[in-house]
């Protein structure tokens, strides 16, 4: 569907709600009550990578937060209180670090394009770039965003480990899993990075096993 103008949105919007009425009496009355999402979805901004549409999950099922190139930066207070709030409130089970293939903000960071403001967030994933660069260097040129949108989000993976919020939820026992997935706006389809960690002592060999399989995937 081809969105022309944002009356559109509201049309759209109202047949919506009343199909989804429909569908299932009593939707919206129960998500009143409370949100008890499972999951928590850390993305892209990217339009082409929507949380609940990729998934089939229904409006209360997936908390989410998206930023340019899905980063977790130590100092961000919006993406670690969007984490904390998740973890300690809604009390999710798995959190999900999800990259995507032909990102714009990737491909910039690898490329080194200046774009203005971004550049300083941008400068996060050059830092991934440079701690990996031996090994996309080893790449054949035409590999090397998508190995980089992966390490991306496995070094993101790495932030949401060691954070004060999941540091603090596994040391008092709490269940909760951190993914690493890339999605493949060519195809639909999510990859998962086999970098799942779901306790701080598996993240060091979970850490090497998921980047040497980045290397081995593209050489
Ligand atoms: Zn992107």
């Amino acid at each position: 569907m081809t969105t022309a103008n944002i009356s559109d949105l509201f049309d759209h919007n109202r047949v919506w709600a009343a199909q989804m009425e429909r569908e299932r009496p009593g939707f919206f009355t129960s998500l009143v009550k409370q949100q008890t999402p499972k999951f928590m979805w850390i993305g892209c901004s990217d339009s082409r990578v929507p949380a609940n549409q990729i998934t089939g999950l229904d409006p209360g099922e997936v908390f989410v937060h998206r930023n340019v190139a899905n980063i977790v930066v130590h100092s961000d207070l919006n993406a670690l209180s969007a984490i904390q709030f998740a973890v300690e409130m809604l009390r999710v089970e798995h959190i999900m670090i999800v990259g995507h293939y032909g990102c714009g903000g990737v491909l910039a960071a690898l490329h080194g394009t200046r774009i203005g403001l971004a550049d300083n967030w941008i400068r996060h994933i050059q830092d991934v770039r440079d701690r990996h660069r031996s090994l996309l260097e080893s790449l054949p040129e035409n590999r090397r965003a998508d190995a980089l949108v992966d390490l991306n989000v496995i070094e993101q993976v790495v932030n949401v480990c060691v954070s004060t919020v999941m540091v603090d939820a596994w040391a008092a026992g709490q269940k909760v899993s951190i993914h690493g997935w890339a999605f493949g706006v060519h195809d639909g389809l999510l990859q998962d990075l086999k970098m799942t960690v779901a306790s701080p002592d598996a993240m060091e060999h979970l850490y090497r096993d998921a980047v040497d399989s980045v290397w081995a995937a593209r050489k």
